[in-house]
């Protein structure tokens, strides 16, 4: 294999490993993020419970209120009776009484329903919130692990990082830039093993005289299907060293 090909072979072999190395780091930055966005949802969730929580008991002290003044105004009526003369008049203050304590006690049956379901919502609210606790200890343990991941990977990633660096220095920049160009047309690979006559970035066959002009040294020959570059891996040898 001529120096140029083996040199671009290296490259392709550093790149695809930092290329995968990065899809998985935005995997596991994706899986931090749907972490994050799940207790997120759940704090907003808590938050809008507590909020109706706060509307139903300002309610309830406003129908307190309602009472109060329902009671106060019993007592007022009532004192009233004592003084009065004639027949008519008590019975129009009596008539006056017996509103009040309708009112009073259809009110006091509101409050009845609106205690119901405050006491629903502060029980909906603690489980939520136990719930939220449990979710902010599981998922900090598996961001945590997540984070070491990434840690690995960009080690890896500046590792390979380094050595492209290093073997770009072999070759040419136009020939990297030729590289380059084919990487970013061609799903990242610029450069395919050919074997058994076959190209093995699109896997079809190659005519016999491109096959054969892989055998002579240093010539960089193209797919005529894929136009990716074409290598001649050395026998019994699984990495380009
Ligand atoms: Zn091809």
């Amino acid at each position: 294999m001529g120096k140029n090909v083996k040199v671009l072979a290296q490259l392709q072999e550093i790149d695809l490993k930092i290329d995968s190395a990065r899809g998985e780091k935005q995997s596991f930055q994706e899986g931090i993020s749907a972490l994050e966005t799940k207790v997120e949802e759940m704090r907003q969730d808590i938050a809008c419970q507590t909020a109706e929580l706060e509307a139903v008991e300002g309610e309830k002290r406003a129908l307190e209120e309602n009472i109060a003044a329902e009671t106060d105004a019993i007592a007022r009526s009532e004192t009233r009776l004592r003084d009065i003369k004639t027949q008519k008049e008590y019975q129009a203050v009596s008539k006056e009484i017996a509103a009040a304590k309708k009112v009073k006690s259809e009110v006091e049956e509101q409050i009845l329903q609106i205690i119901t379901r405050s006491d629903a919502l502060k029980a909906a609210i603690s489980d939520r919130e136990r719930e939220l606790q449990e979710l902010e200890t599981a998922s900090g343990g598996q961001k945590g692990e997540l984070l070491a991941r990434i840690e690995k990977l960009d080690a890896i990633i500046d590792e390979n990082l380094a050595s492209r660096e290093a073997t770009a220095q072999a070759i040419s920049p136009s020939m990297i830039k030729k590289y380059t160009m084919l990487r970013e047309r061609r799903q990242g690979v610029a450069i395919v093993e050919a074997r058994n006559g076959s190209c093995l970035g699109c896997n079809m066959n190659l005519p016999p005289q491109v096959f054969n002009s892989l055998f002579k040294i240093d010539s960089l020959v193209a797919c005529p299907h894929c136009q990716r570059l074409l290598f001649l891996r050395p026998e019994g040898e699984d990495t380009i060293r």
